[in-house]
């Protein structure tokens, strides 16, 4: 076939499948998309633009109500059965590619439509999705004596319900497709409504790769239109065998009353300890670059600073050639005021603060204009000394603005970041050269991540050793979620027999 010949016949296959509402990046495989996929901008791996408003809904993945959902999943979920091992890895290996491919434009969306956080780290959180476990990930484990063999094997559930945060909404939901498909299961999402309509392009685009490539169907769904009615409905329906929750307290709640097994990635509130045996420059430089990934809106992001008094001045003034900028001490009050809401404590108790949402996840300018300074745009962190009290240590406040404490001992500092972490076990992170030091905190923090002398990103393997999910699941224990969390153990025991020596 001449080389004309080729192009011209990729491109009407590319119109073609276009027409149909496939994608159209990857046109030599003709596509077996059934006609009545709407053909709009689907979002695909070659997204065109966030506003391809109302034809989202229909095939590949995007459904109106959560039983809809649930029986297409399951459908799904048995074709993926008969398909095997190799139908798995195709489907790692078409996520992590499209995630990495896409981050740009998806990273833009999913901004656009949340308006919160970072553009850049937005595309950088889509570009690290091969950072996640896959099939390899499951080993079977097998025991050899006098007896026979016994094997045990890392089995599916089925339908997996997953709840995704509005903080990270696809960065989340691709490293969930390649967990929990990894392991042969299929997912539904009940996305965040504020970050809903970005996670449905790319579930959109994820099925449709993925039917051209496996011809299986629906693999991840999503429910269009999330709501509370759709959560409960989506924990009800009997399709449904597990759930997976990343997101804060109130869902952390309600997942765990359902009746249902809930895998629960919960919030986290992480204390940074620095005492005086640390290197001050690689601290201020690694709590930088932690606290102000995305405007501090990841969960594992430095919240507060307990500081040894010896060293606080010398730790606030690194922090300041290195790209951060301190406000004083009426500048905090002010802003304070304008990024919490206090309600009385009842019978006149203490007030109680709560974040303001116009604030989270917003540009460090936008919260130094709250406290009437005008800082340089290239500026990536505010911070500001407080005491341990202060809302901004207490509250998960997902801004890019560090409270810094000082402390007077290296007790103080550790029971001050033990209270300030809410017994969430989420995330604690410690600047020292001390063995003892970073001893003591980490068996008193008890916490799921504890990073030593490096950003809180390094415990999920961005700088430090390890792999990476963007669901930490911390209240129910089984800790950075991989494809294992998402399986059941079954054994088959051969007795006698089969062992070879
Ligand atoms: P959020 O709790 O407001 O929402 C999370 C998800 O839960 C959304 O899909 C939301 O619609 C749903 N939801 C909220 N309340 C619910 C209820 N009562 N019933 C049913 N569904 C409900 O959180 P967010 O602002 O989107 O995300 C930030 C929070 O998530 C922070 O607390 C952060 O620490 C946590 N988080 C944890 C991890 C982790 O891996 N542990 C990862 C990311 C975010």
């Amino acid at each position: 076939m001449s080389a004309v010949n080729e192009t011209l016949i990729r491109d009407v296959v590319a119109e073609v499948l276009s027409r149909l509402g496939g994608s159209t990046t990857s046109p030599a495989k003709p596509s077996p998309a059934p006609a009545t996929a709407p053909k709009a901008d689907t979002g695909g791996c070659g997204v065109k633009k966030a506003s391809a408003a109302p034809a989202l809904r229909g095939k590949f993945g995007v459904f109106a109500t959560a039983d809809e959902a649930c029986e297409a999943a399951q459908e799904a979920f048995l074709q993926l059965k008969s398909k095997g091992i190799a139908a798995r890895r195709k489907i790692e290996e078409i996520v992590k590619t499209l995630a990495e491919k896409n981050a740009e434009t998806w990273g833009k969306i999913e901004f656009e439509e949340t308006k919160i956080g970072r553009l850049d780290h937005k595309i950088a959180k889509l570009q690290i999705i091969k950072l996640v476990p896959g099939v390899d990930w499951l080993r079977p484990d097998a025991r050899s004596g006098d007896h026979g063999i016994t094997l045990e094997e890392y089995t599916p559930f089925g339908v997996v319900g997953a709840i995704t945060p509005s903080t990270h909404s696809i960065p989340t939901l691709s490293g969930n497709i390649v967990n929990i498909c990894a392991a042969g299961n299929s997912v539904v999402f009940n996305a965040h409504p504020s970050a809903a309509r970005c996670a449905a392009l790319a579930v959109r685009a994820y099925n449709e790769a993925i039917y051209r490539e496996t011809s299986i169907e629906n693999i991840a769904c999503i429910i269009e239109k999330p709501s509370l009615d759709s959560f409960n409905a989506l924990c009800k329906n009997e399709n449904t065998r597990l759930l997976l929750v990343t997101g804060g307290p109130m869902v952390v709640k309600a997942a765990m009353q359902t009746g249902k097994r809930a895998i629960c990635a919960g919030p986290g509130n992480p204390p940074v300890f620095v005492d005086d045996t640390c290197c001050l420059t690689r601290a201020a430089r690694a709590i930088i670059s932690g606290a102000a990934f995305d405007n501090n809106l990841l969960c594992i992001g430095e919240k507060q600073v307990f500081v040894l008094d010896q060293v606080a001045d010398k730790l606030m003034q690194k922090l300041s050639e290195n790209g951060a900028v301190k406000l004083n001490s009426g500048q905090v009050e002010k802003l304070t005021k304008a990024a919490f809401t206090f309600k009385e404590g009842q019978g006149g108790g203490c007030a109680h603060a709560s974040t303001n949402k116009d604030y989270i996840g917003k540009d460090p300018a936008v919260l130094a204009q709250a406290a009437g300074v005008n800082i340089p745009t290239s500026t990536q962190l505010l911070f500001g000394e407080t005491d341990a009290t202060h809302p901004f240590v207490q509250e998960e406040q997902m801004m890019p603005m560090l409270p810094i404490v000082r402390v007077k001992t290296v007790e103080e500092g550790i029971e001050r970041s033990l209270q300030s972490e809410h017994n969430y076990k989420h995330t604690a992170i410690i600047h020292s050269h001390d063995v003892e030091n970073i001893t003591t905190m980490a068996r008193a923090l008890d916490t799921t991540l504890f990073v030593k002398n490096g950003p809180s990103a390094a415990g999920l393997g961005l700088g430090g050793e390890g792999y990476l999910s963007f669901s930490i699941a911390t209240p129910t224990g089984e800790g950075i979620t991989n494809p294992r969390t998402f399986t059941r153990v079954r054994r088959c025991v051969m007795v006698d027999n089969l062992r070879i020596y």
